[in-house]
């Protein structure tokens, strides 16, 4: 494990963070629930892509590249997507729509993910590639007394299962209780869940032991897990809005076909997200998807990088709520091009280890919010050493200033971020140093000229110069400004 610090995940089985100790150090695996696919992601569905991207770099780092195995699936098959096909392709065939549905949402998250910075997963299985996989864990599930067919469907017999519950920490009788709707007369159970149930003709259908049909959501993780990670694994994540009842399903069903002790060993789950203040919904006005924020004008009135989007998700520990804010995309937005000027001054290919205060932070249940501090500090330090040029030996404050640069490089690449890359950063950057040019001019009308300095050195400091002079037309005093290279 090197340099790296024992690493620490919060585990919302035991409702504590523990050390994480892989069942296997050559083979740690983990699976994260993926996208529903019938319309585009929402920046919520962003946030679990970010998070466990950061892990799984994490992981990577800790136990080698090819020793990390992470499964995140493709919902394909869904009433939803049902829905949407006949609605949007009501000239096609039923399946031929559905692909239509499918293949266009399924390419335009894979293009998300990507834009936002995150590794592939080692595999992404789809729902429909492994429906022999759920019936053979159906079949399995009655076979040992844990499901039953009931007006048309397989249900889960939660009754059968002594320590149903354990993730949610709801017992079955609170849930009777809670219960809005009114108990289904085939259901034994009011918790009891849907493991197979009967297509009609006008909806997708495969044959199986109990007539042509489809699975239930639930189903789909334990089969998917199950055939690219094992019986048990390592961690498994998501939402939290997905503890109850995906994941609690999703225990139920794994343990009681495999009977096993536990589906995964650590169970993550990433924090809600808010947009300005209110819960997002199409009704509030305020729902955003991943494709507008890139590549529309719908959020504040410009487009913003995927690398922005990433770091302001990173900028709150991934277990907290988020209020996701037009200031908290400037923020990132200036923080990164702050990296990225400091990353400029990389006069060779010099390398450094990562930061080990950055790693620090992530082995501690991947603060990132810390670890970017910690980026932001070591980008300081740098612009810092530049301007000790001349006052010590120019030599060494050279040399301090690229470990610094270098050091900055690689660790922001563990978070998922590419400095040397030249990107569309530069408008954002360009946004960022107008309005503090800006305000500077205010200063200096307001004769207020100890600010109006501090806003001079500290752009200098990130390698930015200013050039007074007046406009010939009006006669008014204007800044001009440029990145010194
Ligand atoms: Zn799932």
């Amino acid at each position: 494990m090197g340099g790296t610090p024992e690493l620490k995940l919060y585990n919302t089985l035991t409702r504590e963070k523990s050390v994480f100790k892989p069942i296997d150090a050559e083979n740690v695996r983990m699976y994260v629930c993926g996208p529903t696919v019938y319309d585009y992601a929402h920046i919520g569905n962003a946030r679990p892509v970010i998070v466990f991207d950061v892990l799984f770099r994490l992981l990577r780092h800790v136990y080698g590249e090819s020793h990390v195995t992470y499964a995140r699936n493709i919902t394909d098959v869904d009433d939803k997507i049902n829905a949407r096909a006949l609605r949007d392709y009501p000239g096609l065939p039923l399946n031929a729509a559905i692909r239509a549905v499918t293949e266009k949402t399924e390419t335009q998250f894979l293009e998300d993910a990507r834009a936002l910075g995150s590794l592939e997963p080692t595999v992404q299985p789809r729902a429909t590639d492994n429906i022999a996989e759920m019936i053979e864990i159906i079949e399995r599930l009655i076979a040992r007394g844990h499901a039953y067919q009931a007006s048309g469907e397989v249900l889960f017999d939660t009754k059968s299962m002594a320590d149903y519950g354990q993730l949610s920490k709801r017992n079955l009788d609170e849930q009777q209780a809670g219960a809005r709707v009114a108990v289904d007369a085939h259901k034994k159970n009011p918790g009891d869940f849907v493991l197979w149930k009967l297509s009609d003709d006008n909806e997708p259908g495969w044959e199986s032991p109990w007539g042509r049909g489809r699975p239930g959501w639930h189903i789909e993780c334990s089969a998917m897990s199950g055939r690219y990670l094992g019986d048990v694994f390592d961690i498994h994540g998501g939402g939290l809005d997905l503890i109850f009842p995906h994941h609690e399903n999703e225990i139920a069903q794994s343990r009681c076909a495999h009977g096993t002790d536990v589906m995964a060993n650590v169970w993550m789950h990433n924090g809600f997200l808010q947009v300005e203040g209110r819960k997002m919904s199409k009704s509030e006005g305020n729902f955003v998807t991943i494709y507008e924020l890139l590549h529309t004008e719908t959020f504040a009135g410009r487009q913003w990088p995927g690398e922005v989007l990433r770091l302001a998700m990173l900028m709150t520990h991934y277990r907290e709520p988020i209020d996701f804010t037009w200031n908290k995309l400037i923020e990132a937005s200036n923080t990164l091009s702050k990296w990225k000027r400091a990353a400029e001054l990389l006069s060779s290919q010099s390398t450094a280890p990562i930061d080990p205060q950055v790693l620090k932070a992530l082995a501690d249940d991947l603060s990132t919010q810390r670890a970017v501090q910690r980026l932001s500090t070591i980008a300081g330090s740098a612009f810092a050493a530049f301007h000790e040029r001349g006052a010590v030996s120019e030599h060494e404050v050279e040399q301090e200033q690229q470990m610094l640069v270098a050091t900055l490089v690689a660790s922001a690449k563990l978070l998922g971020f590419d400095l040397l890359e030249k990107t569309e950063i530069d408008e954002a950057v360009a946004v960022e140093v107008d309005a503090r040019v800006k305000a500077r001019l205010e200063f200096l009308k307001a004769k207020n000229f100890a600010e109006a300095d501090k806003i001079r050195d500290t752009l200098a400091a990130e390698g930015i110069q200013l050039k007074d002079g007046k406009d010939a037309a009006t006669g008014e005093r204007v800044t001009t400004w440029e990145i010194k290279r």
